[in-house]
């Protein structure tokens, strides 16, 4: 109850309201706000957090439509943390929240639309219908929606399932409200073809730069003084196929940087990393890190496995312009020009892929090792099969064997090394009682909980594998 409650208020407290209706949303609802406004009045739709929709439905409401990036707890981090696959057998977050708001939902004669990254997860008409839910958008929504939603309103059938389609990048409406962590779009999809990915399936599109600024402003505005760019990879923005346009970053974050206060980034490939080092550079020094309120950029990357065999298999495209048997060296180094110029990686590695062996894990052992010295987090998720490689077997905690548990060792280890450091630099610019609060939670998990999880984790692994701490 009480990781409950530290989850609920401090990981993802409830978003600031006014009237009830939310001041902050996530960037994917914003977008479909956006598509709504264009044909609909502006009484006529309303974002609302989940905790507050009931007070929004009245005889008048027809349509909710909820955005949800893992609605089953399907996606890679629920299944290998939670739920009957993962580590912790508990229901996800996720899924318990979203069981919850429908249920909610169900009391009410309203048609309950799905949408978002994970809506894959309701293709299936069994589950949609026990759970009570109309119709799921899959895919991008902006020019879907709005059609769907006024069928909807008159009363006329529409399909169960209904698939997005591609927006072009003009044509990504422009968001009228402030997003939660000051996010914004700059791009859509990838094409670098990973089999076990979903935004491989479309194609890269960079938005014009007059709307992302037009965007920024509007979460400036709201008081998002930080931005944070959004994409597949950052360092793509504009990009000519996999050829970095480094003038084409400097001016967005240059331009960013006279109406916010600070930029940063969701996400960036060590690929781009390794290939233009001068762009990684130029964004240092554009938003001025290391400061005093941001000692860090932080983004999430994949280096998902150490095994050339397995990148050869599943994602040659992801080391282009470099070829598979260089990807450790290319990761290496970039996690070195990441150190160099202040940015901390959050990299994910994949465990589980359906022709992984041995070998291929304990490649991935001896990566971590050399990466021991740049500051960063490695988080091991548990394959997940979607994209391509829809109807393989997915992976579960059933499934490890002593050479996995020697893996997730090497990454708990490395994360409780950079750990404290990392929480002391974030939690700077937080008030002291809540810093000092969570610190100690940090010291506890460092100092009790970790030599209990290294136990574990040894006993698990003890098959003669030399184990590095
Ligand atoms: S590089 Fe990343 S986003 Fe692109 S296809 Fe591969 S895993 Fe997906």
């Amino acid at each position: 109850m009480r990781i409950k409650l530290f989850f609920l208020n401090f990981i993802y407290p409830p978003v600031p309201t006014e009237n009830g209706v939310a001041k902050l949303a996530p960037c994917g609802t914003r977008k479909i706000e956006a598509a709504l406004l264009e044909h609909f009045k502006e009484n006529e739709v309303a974002v609302v957090p989940p905790d507050k929709i009931e007070k929004f439905i009245t005889k008048e409401t027809k349509v909710v439509g909820i955005t949800s990036n893992d609605p089953l707890g399907l996606g890679p981090a629920s299944t290998t943390f939670s739920g009957s696959k993962g580590f912790i057998k508990e229901e996800p977050y996720n899924a318990w929240k979203f069981r919850e708001l429908i249920e909610k939902l169900k009391r009410y004669d309203v048609k309950i639309v799905v949408g978002g990254a994970g809506a894959w997860q309701l293709d299936d008409a069994e589950v949609r219908r026990k759970l009570g839910i109309d119709v799921v958008v899959i895919g991008e929504g902006e020019k879907v929606v709005p059609e769907l939603f006024e069928k909807i309103i008159r009363g006329e059938e529409v399909p169960e399932v209904v698939h997005g389609e591609i927006v072009e990048p003009e044509e990504i409406p422009i968001i009228k409200g402030a997003t939660i962590g000051g996010i914004v779009e700059i791009a859509r999809g990838c094409g670098r073809g990973c089999e076990f990915c979903l935004p491989t399936m479309r194609r890269l599109r960079s938005r014009p730069l007059e709307h992302i600024l037009k965007e920024v402003e509007v979460n400036v505005r709201s008081g998002n003084k930080f931005i944070t760019f959004h994409s597949e990879d950052v360092l793509r923005y504009k990009a000519e196929g996999i050829r970095i346009n480094r003038r084409a970053i400097v001016e967005l974050f240059e331009s960013t940087m006279k109406i916010a206060e600070s930029a940063g980034f969701s996400h960036f490939t060590l690929t781009s990393v390794a290939s233009s080092p001068e762009t990684v550079a130029d964004i240092s020094d554009i938003v001025g890190v290391p400061n005093k309120k941001h000692r860090w950029l932080a983004g999430q990357t994949g280096i998902e496995t150490g095994s050339v065999r397995l990148i050869e298999e599943y994602m040659p495209g992801k080391v282009k312009p470099f070829k598979p048997e260089e990807w450790p060296d290319i990761v290496e180094q970039a996690f070195g020009i990441c150190e160099d110029n202040s940015w901390v990686p959050c990299a994910t590695l994949i465990v589980g892929f359906p022709k992984e062996t041995e070998e291929d894990i304990l490649k991935t052992v001896e990566l971590i090792d050399r990466l021991k010295q740049y500051k960063s987090l490695i988080v091991p998720l548990f394959f997940v099969p979607i994209g391509r490689l829809e109807g393989e077997k997915g992976f579960s905690v059933d499934d490890m064997r002593s050479y996995h548990w020697e893996l997730m060792l090497s990454c708990w280890n490395h994360n409780m090394h950079w750990l404290k450091q990392l929480a002391e630099d974030y939690l700077a610019k937080m008030p002291r009682v809540s810093r000092k609060f969570i610190m100690k939670f940090i010291d506890w998990i460092i100092n009790k909980a970790s030599s209990r999880v290294v136990e574990y984790m040894e006993e698990l692994g003890g098959s003669g594998y030399i184990i590095s701490k």
